[in-house]
This record gives structure tokens, C-alpha cells and sequence, in this order.
């Protein structure tokens, strides 16, 4: 079994006492890599070692021109290494190595792009109202960035706070899931061969109850980057709050997918299956509700029905696989939970609906791809977020309806639109409450375009221009160019 180091300070050690937890393959369901668990004394030097990094010259004295070539550096290495990092995701986490290899082919756009902005941050000389005063502002970065990250994508979501943050002049300490952190400590490998100096990223691995805390309120920590589920993420947020950091926040959805009956019906059906059904629904922007119109209902459901049942399951590995298993035990237990809660509540299974045991599933974690029909909108199932293959589908009348449906939960993350109307286009991006709208199209991303939730979903956005404003903080500085002092007794 493969035995990993985690990076402090540009070392590759051990955990502080040694112990090593195992990482599974959800296809085997079998362990397949050793990971240090690491203890809240290693954060703490992982933290000393970024914050030593910081204040040494050769990160904070490196122009921020310089700083971008060597994220475009760590950009082009990365591209190199994309098919080796998406193997190891796909065997770390089950999902298919399709939709990995395409996210880690993609994932050096992130860097290129940050990289080619970070000597673009400029300040502002302002037409100050204060005679006798000359006002001017410069950005700065924040301090020693932790980032703590999920299981279902883990480069990605690792690369979208890397990437602005660094770019930005911060230094970094980043915790990926215990469930799927290997491919974060070869990636790590890169940054050294790029030219970072030790230290502005370092990787700690371990359990987020044991050494999350300690991360998030750590002095030195000048911000928080968090993406997980919403009740980790209150969590993370009270910490900060006692220490009164920044925090972004990117968490869970209940993402609705809505298509009108004047909607190109196949690219319809096509659309709420990706949604759903690719990354077996393990994905937080997952078109977890499918909002039909009535008029169409009944034909939409056996249509979608007769598609997704010809989804091939089995090794996430193969590239022919469509549907892989899920990621680990305890959510594979909580997405059979959830189908015998909508079966109680009345909900009508018309697909799946239990564990999967085909064969090619080995004794991995799968569960057939499910869809519910008679769902109300206040069920559990249309309500809570599911993170798995289950899809429930609400009929509607029209576009009001659809919009207190889709908007009526606590989540807004994303959003589908499926329709051949401009107008209707428009007024639906409009009235959505959710950081994300697609129309006639869905889970599609970009560095360019920001991301985030609304709502109990989150806040702060990753990726864009916006993304780099998360890691800086502005400055204002005041000159007095009169030469007369100012009675000292009163404002000026
Ligand atoms: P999780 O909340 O269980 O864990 C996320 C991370 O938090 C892990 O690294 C974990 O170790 C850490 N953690 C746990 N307890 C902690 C603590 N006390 N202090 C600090 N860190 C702690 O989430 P998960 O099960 O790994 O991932 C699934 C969730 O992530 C879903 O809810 C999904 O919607 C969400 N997600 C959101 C986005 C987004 O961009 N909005 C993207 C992917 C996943």
C-alpha cells in the first residue's frame, strides 16, 4: 500500500506521532493508500511555517509580476501530471475518471488565469473632498490562508482557493478531506518543482474533528476558505467568529432543474441526467429536484425514466462507466436512509430505489440511480440535501409556480432553466435566488465566471475577478500636502 508525507514547510514528513490512517477505493471497498493523520502540533507548524513564509523575502519581496510566473509555472506542471492526479482522484474518491481527467485537463486554467492577474491588483488615487489631503488606496493580502475542502472534488476545490489566493501574495495551509487526500499531496509535489518557496503552501492531512478546530482558530490563520456540508460549516464559521476572521463559505444546495413544456424536449432529458446522475450525484451544484410542467409530466418521466435506466454502473475507472459508487460508507448508509424516507413520506419510486448489486459493482458502495415522482415540495426529499443519485420530480403549472417552488428552500447554489423563450430566459435568471443559473445547459463552470451560493448555500465567490477580492484587503492612506497643522483638538 502507497505510504504519503504531508508538506510543512516545504519538508515532506510524517504526522508529529506517527500514526497513518487508511485511505479507501469506494470501488473495493478496500484501502489502497496510507495518510498521516495529522495532530493539532502539526498545524500549528504548518501555520508557523506559512507564516515564517510571509514575511521572508522570498515571498514578500517577489513583485507580483514574478508571483504570477511562477503560478503560470505551476499551471504548465500541472497540465503534465493531469491523467497521473485524475487516476489517483478516481481511485481515491469513485467517481468516474472521465469527469476527473476533464477537471484536472482544465484545472491549470485556474492558475494561468490567477497567475496572469496577480500584477493586475491596482489601487485607487481618490478625488478626495478634503482640501489640503491627497488619498490614495493599495491592496494587500490578507495573512495565512486556511483552506479546508470535501471529498467529491478535491483539486478542484483545492485549485479555486489556491489559485487567487497565492496570486494575491498570501501563503497557504490546506486540509483536504480525510476521505480523498492523496491526490492533494502529490499535487503538492508541484510547487516546489514551480519555484514556491517552502512554506507559502503547506498540506496537513488528518480527521476535521480532531485538528479542524485548531486550523480554523488559529491566530496566525487570517482567513478561511471552507467548502463542505452546511452543518461543518456553521461550525467552522462560529470558530472564526470567536476570532473575528473572514470566512468564505461554499456549501451545500438543493439545486432545481426546470424545464417548460416549450423546452427542445431530448436536450431536456439529457440535462436533468447530467444534473443528477453524472458524478452519481455527489456533487454540491447536483439538480437534486427536477421541476416539470404538468403539461408535459407524464411523457417527460417515462422518457427520462427508459434514459436513465440504460446508465452503465461499474468501475469508475473504466472510461465506458457512467454512474460510479459512492464515496464512502456513511454516505452511502445516509443515501439509502434518505430513499426509505421518501418511500414513508409517500413519494413514488419509478426507478432504483435500493443499493445496486450488479455485478460489475463489485463490493463497492453503488446505489441505482433513483427517481421519485409524487413529491411535494415540503418533503424531506425535495427539501434536504441528498449528495447522491436520488432525483425527485415536482410537477408545475407555470412560471410563478415554478419559482416558489425552486426558490423555496433554505439552499441557493445553482439553478437550471430549460426553455426555447428569450423572455422567459431572462425573467427566470432574474427571479431565481441562486448563485448559479443555467439555461439550456447544466454544470457548466469556467475560471472566468464567479461561483457561490445564495442563501443558506453560502457566500463569497470563487473563481472571476471577484475571487481575488476574498484574499486582499484595501488600505486607505491619507497625506496632508497643505503644510498648516491642523488644530489638534478637533477631527479633520
Ligand atoms: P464535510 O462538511 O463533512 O467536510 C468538509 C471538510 O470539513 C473536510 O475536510 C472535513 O475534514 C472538514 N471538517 C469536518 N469537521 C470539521 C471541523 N470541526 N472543523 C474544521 N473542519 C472540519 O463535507 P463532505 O461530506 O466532505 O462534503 C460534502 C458536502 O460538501 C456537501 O454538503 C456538498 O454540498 C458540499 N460541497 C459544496 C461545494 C460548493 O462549492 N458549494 C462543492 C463541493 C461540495
Amino acid at each position: 500500500m502507497q505510504k504519503h508525507r504531508m508538506l510543512i514547510g516545504g519538508q515532506w514528513v510524517e504526522s508529529g506521532n506517527g500514526e497513518f490512517f487508511e485511505s479507501l477505493n469506494p470501488f473495493t471497498g478496500k484501502p489502497w493508500a496510507l495518510v498521516p493523520r495529522g495532530t493539532i502540533d502539526d498545524v500549528n507548524q504548518a501555520v508557523g511555517a506559512a507564516r515564517s513564509a510571509l514575511k521572508a523575502p522570498s515571498w514578500a519581496e517577489l513583485s507580483a509580476t514574478d508571483r504570477g510566473a511562477l503560478l503560470r509555472r505551476f499551471g504548465d506542471l500541472l497540465a503534465k501530471r493531469a491523467d497521473e492526479l485524475a487516476e489517483i482522484e478516481s481511485r481515491d474518491n469513485g467517481k468516474l475518471i472521465n469527469e476527473m481527467s476533464a477537471q484536472l485537463h482544465y484545472m491549470p486554467q485556474w492558475f494561468h488565469y490567477f497567475g496572469g492577474l496577480a500584477d493586475k491588483i491596482e489601487g485607487r488615487v481618490l478625488p478626495i473632498d478634503r482640501p489640503g489631503m491627497f488619498n490614495f488606496t493599495f491592496e494587500e493580502p490578507l495573512g495565512v490562508v486556511a483552506a479546508i475542502t470535501p471529498w467529491n472534488s478535491p483539486l478542484m476545490l483545492g485549485a479555486w482557493k489556491l489559485a487567487p489566493a497565492l496570486a494575491a501574495g498570501n501563503t497557504f495551509v490546506w486540509k483536504p478531506s480525510e476521505h480523498s487526500s492523496v491526490s492533494a499531496l502529490e499535487f503538492g509535489k508541484l510547487f516546489a518543482e514551480a519555484g514556491f518557496p517552502p512554506g507559502v503552501v503547506n498540506i496537513v492531512t488528518g480527521f476535521g474533528n480532531e485538528i479542524g478546530d485548531t486550523l480554523v482558530g488559529h491566530p496566525d490563520v487570517a482567513k478561511v476558505a471552507f467548502t463542505g456540508g452546511d452543518l461543518t460549516g456553521q461550525h467552522v464559521y462560529a470558530t472564526a467568529a470567536k476570532h473575528i476572521k473572514p470566512v468564505t463559505m461554499e456549501l451545500g444546495g438543493k439545486s432545481a432543474n426546470i424545464v417548460f413544456a416549450d423546452a427542445n424536449f431530448d436536450n431536456a432529458v439529457k440535462g436533468v441526467v447530467s444534473g443528477i446522475f453524472a458524478a452519481t450525484g455527489q456533487t454540491c451544484v447536483a439538480g437534486s429536484r427536477a421541476l416539470i410542467q404538468r403539461s408535459i409530466l407524464d411523457e417527460f418521466v417515462e422518457k427520462f425514466v427508459a434514459f436513465a435506466s440504460t446508465a452503465r454502473m461499474g468501475d469508475p475507472l473504466d472510461t465506458a462507466t457512467q454512474v460510479g459508487p459512492i464515496t464512502t460508507q456513511p454516505q452511502y448508509a445516509k443515501v439509502l436512509d434518505y430513499i426509505e424516507i421518501a418511500k414513508a413520506e409517500g413519494a413514488r419510486c419509478v426507478l432504483g430505489g435500493k443499493a445496486a448489486t450488479r455485478p460489475e459493482c463489485g463490493d463497492g458502495w453503488f446505489i441505482e440511480p433513483t427517481v421519485f415522482t409524487d413529491v411535494t415540495p415540503s418533503m424531506r426529499i425535495a427539501q434536504e440535501e441528498v449528495f447522491g443519485p436520488v432525483l425527485a420530480v415536482i410537477p408545475f403549472e407555470d412560471e410563478d409556480e415554478a419559482i416558489e417552488i425552486a426558490n423555496g428552500t433554505q439552499y441557493g447554489l445553482a439553478a437550471g432553466v430549460w426553455t426555447s423563450d428569450i423572455n422567459r430566459c431572462l425573467n427566470m435568471a432574474k427571479r431565481l435566488e441562486s448563485g448559479t443559473v443555467w439555461i439550456n445547459t447544466y454544470r457548466v463552470s469556467s475560471f472566468i465566471s464567479p461561483f457561490g451560493g445564495y442563501k443558506r448555500s453560502g457566500f463569497g465567490r470563487e473563481s472571476g475577478l471577484s475571487a481575488i477580492r476574498e484574499y486582499l484587503q484595501e488600505k486607505s492612506v491619507w497625506i496632508d500636502t497643505s503644510g498648516a497643522t491642523a488644530n489638534p483638538f478637533v477631527t479633520r
